[in-house]
């Protein structure tokens, strides 16, 4: 149990309308029995999905939050709830599987030891493999009384469509750049980093603090500095694959993705060239080689990617 798990959590200000359309369907009693919380990396799925956990199981809310004194917040803050469980893939880009969601389901279906709701979080549901899927799908097919499953996802369409149809969907979407900007500005104390953290996470809030508490936005601003280097023909592309020979590989293939993004948007007025669509195409077999094949040869899948991004930047320069 992470310390995250231990500790009361409040939804963020972006999710406040979320957060009581949520209250308002526990008030009248219309709580589904499946959630599906869904969007962008970093917009705070996970923190809504506890921080509602928590305000469910807790025997006395103040004002629809969790009161952090009764003995279900106790257990909770102790991070021992017997009535919540919490699945995830073991570490990024991992499966979740299926003994897992079985034992999952069966924890569900038994009877609340505190007397209240049982309720269990699949952070990451895209990530359950099929017969991992199939498992929950039982589980969704028969609920149980008051029983609550809340899934996230940042890839609605890698979900099995029965699950998504037997779940009521949330969206969260992006936050509008001002919230987000003040936001950032609070809670790191107004880094330098915020609006180049902001750019480089597509407007998502929690990646942009992820990157700037991680030291990722350096690296990232390394990276960018590579890629200009070899579309400006200042850099080999053996001599990038080699400065980018310590990054991982799907870290990389991000990147280079938002990169493109960003480009293809700004150039997106006058008609972006064609051959960065491409290159695009070429970033997405790069993406699926490197998740099919564990023992990809980095360094000479990067030399063939930056080579094509140099032809393909030349072709745009022309
Ligand atoms: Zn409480």
């Amino acid at each position: 149990m992470t310390d995250e798990t231990a500790s009361l959590a409040r939804p963020l200000p972006w999710q406040k309308d979320v957060w009581d359309s949520f209250n308002r369907a526990v008030e009248v009693n219309r709580m589904p029995h499946a959630l599906l919380l869904h969007g962008s990396n970093g917009v705070g799925k996970r923190r809504l999905a506890l921080c509602f956990a928590q305000r469910m199981l807790c025997l006395a809310t103040v004002d629809h939050y969790a009161c952090g004194t009764c003995k279900s917040c106790k257990l909770l803050l102790a991070g021992s709830h017997p009535d919540l469980s919490i699945l995830e893939p073991a570490e990024e880009g991992k499966k979740i599987l299926v003994d897992d969601v079985r034992k999952l389901c069966t924890k569900l279906n038994t009877t609340a030891q505190q007397g209240g709701w049982k309720i269990s979080l699949i952070m990451d549901a895209d990530a359950m493999n099929i017969n991992a899927s199939n498992a929950l799908l039982k589980s969704l097919e028969e609920p149980q009384g008051k029983t609550l499953l809340i899934l996230t996802s940042d890839r609605l369409h890698a979900l099995l469509p029965t699950i998504r149809s037997r779940c009521q969907k949330q969206h969260l979407p992006v936050p509008n750049l001002d919230i987000v900007t003040h936001w950032l500005n609070e809670v790191t104390g107004n880094s330098a980093d915020v609006s180049k953290a902001i750019e480089v996470s597509n407007g998502c809030p929690l990646l942009a603090l992820h990157n700037i508490e991680s030291g990722t936005l350096g690296m990232r601003q390394d990276f960018e500095s590579v890629i200009e280097g070899v579309a400006s023909g200042t850099l080999t592309s053996m001599d990038a694959a080699q400065r980018c020979a310590k990054l991982n590989g799907n870290n990389i293939v991000d990147w280079y993705m938002n990169y493109l993004h960003r480009l293809v948007t700004n150039e997106g007025q006058g008609g972006a060239d064609l051959s960065l669509f491409h290159f695009q195409d070429r970033l997405i077999s790069a993406r699926k080689l490197l998740l099919s094949q564990s023992n990809v040869n980095q360094q000479l899948l990067l030399e063939g990617l930056f080579m094509d991004w140099a032809q393909s930047s030349s072709a745009g320069n022309n």
